[in-house]
């Protein structure tokens, strides 16, 4: 890895891939309740759905390892798109997901996360599932879960929120679409003087990649 690399931790759920649809969708089914019934306003416990701690446990549990959440999900809109553009000029793509909490259900998550990524298109050059720890060693960080933004910022990283009805209580750097973390991103970059490059309109995105990589 180029030791001058601008480094992009990427959480899945909540910020690449929809997890409140897809996962109301299996819930609904579970429940026999119509989807409209489940509001998309949630908080992060789910609380509006009727969900205590156990009931979550259990229905995410089957939406894993009997439905194929992870490999069914929505991506968010302009996901792929914008990360392919942080890519091509010169960000380096961590993703990290704490999808390894439903115990005996690791081969489907990691598997049905790994195809999922490649069908929706997402660059990554390393692919990290974690456990309690949420730091990777990132020059930032886009997150949705209140508890990994307060947990790495506290540890003194930068941490842009993804804009969830979950989150909107936390305070500093926010991005409401991937247009917005794309031009977050390009700044902090920018600013840390890790040299990105943005490519103009109409102009092959590798055609100055040796280039980049001898000045870096
Ligand atoms: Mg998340």
């Amino acid at each position: 890895m180029d030791a001058n690399s601008f480094v992009f931790g990427v959480d899945l759920d909540g910020v690449c891939g929809d997890y409140t649809a897809a996962f109301r969708t299996i819930v609904a089914d579970e429940l026999g309740v119509s989807e409209e019934s489940l509001t998309l306003e949630r908080s992060w416990d789910f609380r509006e759905w009727g969900l205590d701690a156990e009931g979550f446990e259990r229905l995410h549990r089957l939406a894993v390892v009997e439905r194929n959440l992870f490999r069914d999900m929505p991506a968010i809109d302009g996901v792929s798109d914008a990360l392919w553009r942080l890519s091509d000029a010169g960000v380096w793509i961590r993703v990290i997901t704490h999808r390894l909490y439903v115990n005996w259900g690791h081969e489907t998550a990691i598997a049905d996360t790994v195809s999922w990524l490649d069908r929706h298109r997402i660059p990554y050059r390393d692919l990290c599932f974690l456990g309690a720890k949420p730091e990777v060693q990132a020059d930032a960080y886009i997150d949705d879960g209140p508890h990994n933004i307060i947990g790495l910022r506290k540890a003194g990283n930068t941490v842009i929120t993804f804009d969830q009805p979950y989150n909107r209580d936390i305070e500093g750097l926010r991005a409401a679409s991937w247009t917005e973390v794309e031009d977050i991103v390009l700044g902090l970059a920018a600013e840390g003087g890790h040299g990105v490059q943005v490519q103009l309109p109409g102009i092959d995105a590798g055609a100055d990649r040796l280039d980049r990589q001898r000045d870096a």
